[in-house]
């Protein structure tokens, strides 16, 4: 019972990013010649002519609106995904010392969390290939994404997490019936025991490894958003947190498709790497000269979400950041936390740490003057804190009796 999914006419095939073969986009998931990392090609030159901004215009308001630079149609049945809004914060921004800043809020996509874009890429993409279970390898936000995406589609999920995965991202998961196995152990361990099990399990959907071409693909929907959002116009500088690496690479990645189709004018962003000190092979190595990625051993910080010591497509980060003029920050566990909660109270948006890594390095970033004057700064905020909150526990007021005078003494700064 094969699903028939509409392929997009535009896609050429997928190209080699090692040894530059451009070759079908079959079930291949590295190049069949070197093994190098394959990413799908688009005919630009048609979309450009083509009438695409008109057509994504008047498209669903979701990230299939872009489906003329996805490789394949939604899956059928698929929960709305994306669409989320840019949203100017001056408050955060004085308090950071940026003229124009902006937040992308993907704390409010489907599942809480940015993955969303990647799963419904590579969700799609595993029923077009008749995909009989949906897995992962996750440091914690996928887990619940590939969970909610299969539950939708009926397939079944094996999501797999490090055991010390925060308990609110793991019973988010096994939720939605996910088989969610822990591992003791690091991301890149669940991510190697992942890779094993893939080789005998051909007709599995490793969303983020036998799907990584397509998964990613999903990624690059944030900044098309973010670009229409903005007029049609690429901001001056983006933040984005660093995993695995493969948001900050589709950044620039669709960059380069919405100019080479024409939608946007070709005027310069840069991109920066946002990173927990705990665990930062990309910032380190952009902050120590531009050198190769250094794999951590072990990660230690409260952004868990961004804990991948071997990250796929690190090199790729320093390289993109240092291309497009960007810079980087690591930054301490209490400086996220700190930033956490300055979202929280000049805005009222509840950031996980990952979102606080980001903020906390936009200040770093002020503070070493990066930043041009009324330079359009958008923030990439990817997770929510309903999930994993910084804060352990707050300081709260005394509980009291019904009463306004017991309310006003404990309370005094409410006297009328
Ligand atoms: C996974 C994740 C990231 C990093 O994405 P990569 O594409 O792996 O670099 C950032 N923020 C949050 C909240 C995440 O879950
Ligand atoms: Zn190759």
């Amino acid at each position: 019972m094969a699903t028939v999914i509409a392929r997009n006419a535009a896609l050429l095939g997928v190209r080699c990013r090692a040894c530059g073969t451009l070759q079908p986009a079959d079930t291949r998931y590295v190049c069949a010649e070197c093994m190098g990392p394959i990413e799908p090609e688009y005919d630009t030159a048609a979309l450009a002519r083509d009438g695409t901004r008109a057509r994504i215009q008047s498209g669903p308001q979701t990230l299939w609106r872009y489906a003329p630079l996805l490789p394949c149609a939604p899956a059928p049945g698929a929960w709305p995904t994306g669409w989320t809004a840019l949203v100017p914060v001056p408050r955060l921004g004085a308090a950071l010392g940026i003229d124009d800043l902006w937040i992308k809020d993907d704390t409010r996509n489907l599942t809480l969390s940015f993955k969303d874009r990647p799963v419904a890429v590579a969700s799609a993409r595993a029923v077009e290939q008749g995909c009989t279970a949906l897995a992962c390898a996750s440091t914690g936000n996928l887990a619940g994404s590939v969970a909610a995406a299969a539950a939708r589609l009926g397939l079944p999920a094996y999501v797999f997490v490090p055991a010390e995965t925060e308990p609110a991202k793991v019973m988010a998961a096994a939720t939605y019936g996910a088989t969610v196995v822990r591992v003791n152990g690091s991301y890149d361990r669940v991510n190697r025991l992942c890779a094993t099990l893939a080789d005998d399990r051909s007709s599995w959907g490793f969303v983020n490894f036998t799907l990584r071409p397509y998964y990613a693909e999903g990624s690059k929907t944030m900044l098309f958003e973010i670009a229409e959002q903005n007029g049609w116009r690429l901001p001056d500088h983006v933040i984005v947190p660093v995993g695995s690496g493969a948001l900050l690479t589709r950044t620039a990645t669709a960059a380069a498709q919405l100019v080479a189709t024409g939608l946007v004018p070709e005027t310069p962003m840069r991109i920066s790497a946002a990173q927990p000190a705990g665990c930062a092979p990309v910032s380190d190595a952009i902050l120590d000269d531009w050198r190769a990625v250094r794999p951590v051993r072990e990660a230690k910080t409260i952004a868990k979400s961004l804990a991948i010591g071997a990250p796929a497509d690190g090199d790729g980060s320093v390289a993109v950041v240092k291309r497009t003029g960007g810079s980087a920050a690591s930054v301490s566990d209490e400086d996220i936390v700190e930033a956490c909660s300055l979202a929280a109270r000049t805005e009222g948006i509840s950031v996980e740490p990952a979102g606080g890594t980001v903020v906390a390095t936009a200040r770093a970033l002020a503070r070493r003057g990066v930043f041009r004057k009324n330079e359009r700064v958008v923030l990439y905020l990817t997770g929510n804190g309903y999930k994993q909150g910084a804060a352990e526990s707050l300081p709260l007021g005394p509980a009291i009796a019904p009463d306004v005078d017991e309310f006003l003494a404990a309370y005094p700064q409410a006297r009328a």
